[in-house]
């Protein structure tokens, strides 16, 4: 029988003791003069409710120390290239966690080493930080969201973030449900905390919109907490596939029958799903391909970055075509031509726009390489070509300014209920 714990509370610091209390406190999971890895859901710089509460982290570390613990380092690599560094300067969480005597450590640039697989489903081997493994305890401290690739985040999704980038970006392509079940048969946490207080919505992790459900939820089972979640959203957690694969490979208990609810009953919500494919706008017009999961996810953070959070500067440019996948169906073009991914690049090498210089010439085409692309270089690539209108230098900087709106996340304007 797993546990899972719900607990309600006037405010996510009381819900987050509570739900601890509820396993017997933090006593039962962390001794005198032990090393605690802390792994939050960091993986963008936006805030509540795509990223943990840096209150929960904050409130986890203060336990952690008051129970004895040596050292509490907080981690997570945040995804396509954005810097640990940039991410906890920027959102306030080095001075916060620093005062509490956290370590922060950038995972990213951390030692990593290969764990075997048995039977894998994409990764034989998974690679995992030093940091992590020698630790005596890991703590996860996930979210409750919505995802476009993996339709939830919740403990197994968390468990992403510490991939380095290539593994990480293997899983667009090759499986993110399969390769998320490799990760679990590699590393499990020793205690879950999830940060359920505020969930997320919609287009995550870019456009959510927050729902207030007023408690945290803990346990040691991943697919048990992650099934009581995702019911909890309003999905059916058997038809979640990494959820339903793990169970399938007896990592844990899906089955209710199986799962012990202590503390408070839950309340139920009908979380609206996130899409993977993107859809035209009066910025985008996406011509797709033959196409794997690997450019049309890369595509989507690429996509929501450019309609979402430049929109307003690249009004002017008159428009983008883009392509993406093996021979994509094209008649007419924007201003704009972005070519993206390998397969889109080789295969339209003979198109017309591409063979004809005096056409060529009347467009600004570009091209955004990768198997799939990361994150940095569509960065890099639209910082090169749009200069004029954002200075390169500060181009990553300017972008996690406008994901976190100018705001730390300890900003009590934090979080934007219904936002
Ligand atoms: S370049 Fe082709 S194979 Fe690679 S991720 Fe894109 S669509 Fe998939």
């Amino acid at each position: 029988m797993s546990i899972v714990a719900i607990a309600k509370g006037e405010n996510t610091i009381n819900a987050t003791r509570k739900a601890i209390e509820l396993l017997g406190g933090i006593q039962n999971f962390v001794r005198k003069g032990q090393t605690v890895f802390l792994k939050p859901d960091l993986s963008t710089p936006i805030g509540i409710p795509a990223s943990t509460d840096p209150l929960i982290i904050g409130t986890i570390a203060k336990m952690c120390f008051d129970v004895g613990a040596k050292k509490v380092i907080v981690g997570d690599n945040p995804f396509g290239g954005i810097s640990s560094k940039n991410l906890f300067k920027f959102t306030g969480l080095d001075e916060y966690l620093n005062s509490i005597g956290v370590t922060l450590i950038n995972l990213e640039k951390e030692h990593f080493e290969p764990i075997k697989v048995s039977e894998s489903k994409v990764l034989t081997e998974v690679h995992l930080p030093k940091s992590v493994l020698s630790s005596d305890v890991f703590i996860s401290i996930p979210t409750i969201r919505t995802d476009f690739l993996s339709d939830v985040a919740l403990s197994i999704k968390n468990l992403h973030g510490l991939l380095p980038d290539e593994q990480y970006f293997l899983l667009y392509k090759s499986g993110i449900h399969e390769g998320l079940t490799d990760i679990l048969k590699a590393i499990k946490p020793d205690l879950i905390i999830m940060d359920s207080f505020i969930g997320g919505e919609g287009q995550g992790p870019f456009n959510l919109s927050g729902i207030e459900t007023k408690f945290n939820l803990a346990g040691t089972d991943p697919i048990a907490i992650d099934s009581i979640a995702a019911s909890i959203m309003g999905f059916d957690p058997s038809q979640i596939k990494h959820i339903k694969l793990a169970q399938d490979l007896n990592l844990g208990n899906g089955d209710p029958k199986k799962i012990s609810l202590v503390g408070d009953d839950p309340n139920y919500f009908n979380f609206k799903k996130a899409q993977l494919l993107p859809s035209d706008s009066e910025l985008l017009s996406i011509h797709q391909g033959k196409c794997c999961s690997g450019c049309l996810a890369s595509f989507r953070i690429f996509s929501d970055l450019m309609d979402t959070f430049l929109g307003k500067e690249l009004k002017g440019y008159g428009g983008f075509t883009c392509l993406l996948g093996e021979n994509p169906e094209v008649s007419s073009y924007k201003r704009n031509i972005i070519i993206f991914g390998d397969c889109a690049i080789i295969s339209t090498k003979n198109y017309r726009f591409n063979t004809n210089k005096r056409i060529r010439r009347a467009y600004r085409i570009q091209e955004i390489s990768g198997c799939p692309p990361i994150n940095l270089n569509i960065f890099e690539k639209i910082a090169i070509n749009f200069k004029d209108k954002i200075p390169a230098f500060e181009f990553i900087n300017e972008i996690i300014k406008r994901w976190t709106k100018g705001r730390k996340l300890l900003d009590p304007r934090h979080p934007q209920i219904g936002a």
